[in-house]
């Protein structure tokens, strides 16, 4: 008999593991909280780990990428306090092989492994489900599971619960306690949508970035689809993100000051209208074991890296390829597969994870000299890469040359 896995959670780590865990010969079953799979996704760099997880789950010929062509003089703009546009260093210009993508990007290519070929391998997925309560004994786990839709409750036995659902993980409160146990505050608030238009008098696929001690308006161009904006600010005073004004009367508080700036006005004025945001407080998931018994945590739930760190999707990927391959190496020793996933996977998430206090620097200062010196350092290496890719461009936009010299 194949092996049945509870995996909660249809984001991008839950589809992962799902197809992971079907590749090494289970049978998942996905609960989703939600009644339908959501279709709306924010921007996301996608490093090459997580593309190389995309291939070996077997679904990147389904990712759809929208890298904005580079044009000589660039596209991407930093916003000075007079209001000058300049030429800044794109995310995407150093030679580092990232994709852009939206979140819905990811979650449609996984969609397509969780439905799978129409031969019988699609992956059942309950929505408007949850998990309740979560019981270990010798041979399995007994889950308790809500379906909201039907208004029952009723028990079902698994070998594995796989959480995958989210930072705030109900799972991970369930199974290895509360939520501060695990989370870190990292002091800070972002707000990600889809900008209806481009800011006035920039490119369709610009990129722009106004940035202020502790404060900063980023757009993100996009090859074919309206760019994204994401806003960002630290502060001492976390909000209750359920409570408090809306995303809006916040921002336009906190944003006050900035916004005599066009891009920010813009930005501002555009979440008004937009039918979907994020809005929510910054932390880092940080635990010292991701399993206990025969329940396992992946992506957010288990290492939240936080939105500067630009890795949680190709982490969270990469986290359920690794399970997958865990399973498949270890098929009869549940231990010892969940033991090979960690070993496995936990050096490349802490180093992913330290690495996120320095990125968050170029994406909000800390302060005026950390503002200072970073554009500096960064003005710097733009004319090192620009004069690079603009040499690039202009040898492979030049006319081939034909025929043979007489
Ligand atoms: C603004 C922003 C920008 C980002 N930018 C980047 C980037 O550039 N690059 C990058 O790699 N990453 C980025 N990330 C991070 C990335 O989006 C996440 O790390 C990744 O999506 C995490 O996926 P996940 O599946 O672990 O969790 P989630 O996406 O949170 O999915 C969890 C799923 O579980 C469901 N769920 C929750 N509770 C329950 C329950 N009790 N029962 C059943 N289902 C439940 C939820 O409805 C959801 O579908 C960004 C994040 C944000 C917010």
């Amino acid at each position: 008999m194949q092996k049945r896995a509870l995996v909660v959670g249809l984001g991008i780590a839950g589809m992962s593991a799902a197809i992971g865990l079907r590749r090494a010969g289970w049978t998942p079953v996905i609960v989703e909280r939600a009644p339908e799979r959501r279709t709306w996704g924010y921007y996301i760099f996608m490093f090459q780990e997580g593309l190389q997880a995309a291939a070996d789950l077997g679904i990147a010929e389904h990712l759809h990428t929208r890298n904005p062509e580079w044009r000589p003089g660039g596209n991407s703009w930093t916003v000075d306090r007079r209001g000058g546009r300049k030429p800044a260093l794109g995310l995407l210009d150093a030679p580092s092989g990232l994709a852009s993508v939206l979140r819905s990007d990811i979650e449609a290519a996984l969609w397509q492994g969780i439905v799978g070929d129409g031969t019988g391998d699609a992956v059942e997925v309950r929505f408007a489900t949850t998990p309740v309560e979560i019981t270990q004994g010798p041979g399995g786990v007994q889950v308790l599971l809500e379906d909201a839709g039907a208004g029952k409750r009723y028990r079902e036995d698994f070998d594995l619960v796989v959480g995958a659902d989210g930072m705030r993980s109900s799972v991970r409160r369930m199974v290895f306690g509360p939520d501060e146990d695990y989370m870190v505050n990292w002091k800070a608030m972002i707000c990600a949508f889809q900008l209806k238009e481009q800011v006035p008098s920039y490119e369709a696929s610009d990129s722009i970035l106004v940035a202020r001690p502790k404060r900063a308006v980023w757009v993100f161009g996009l090859a074919d689809h309206a760019p994204c904006a994401w806003l960002t600010y630290r502060t001492e005073d976390v909000p209750d993100r359920f409570a408090g004004g809306s995303a809006v009367e916040q921002l336009r508080a906190v944003f006050s000051g900035m916004d005599d700036d066009p891009v920010v006005r813009h930005v501002l004025d555009s979440l008004e209208e937009a039918p979907d945001h994020v809005f929510d407080s910054i932390h880092q998931v940080k635990m010292p074991r991701w399993s206990a018994g025969r329940v396992v945590l992946v992506g957010d739930a288990a290492w939240c890296m936080n939105t500067y760190s630009a890795m949680g999707s190709s982490s969270s990927l990469r986290g359920g390829a690794a399970l997958g391959v865990a399973f498949e190496e270890h098929p009869d020793d549940i231990a010892a597969a969940l033991a090979a996933y960690e070993t496995g996977l936990r050096p490349y998430i802490t180093k992913q994870q330290r690495s996120a206090r320095a990125k968050q620097q170029r994406f909000v200062p800390s302060s005026r000299p950390v503002e200072v010196l970073s554009s500096v350092v960064l003005e710097l290496i733009r004319k090192v890469v620009h004069r690079r890719m603009t040499a690039e461009y202009n040898a492979s936009s030049a006319p081939a040359l034909s025929g043979t010299a007489k």
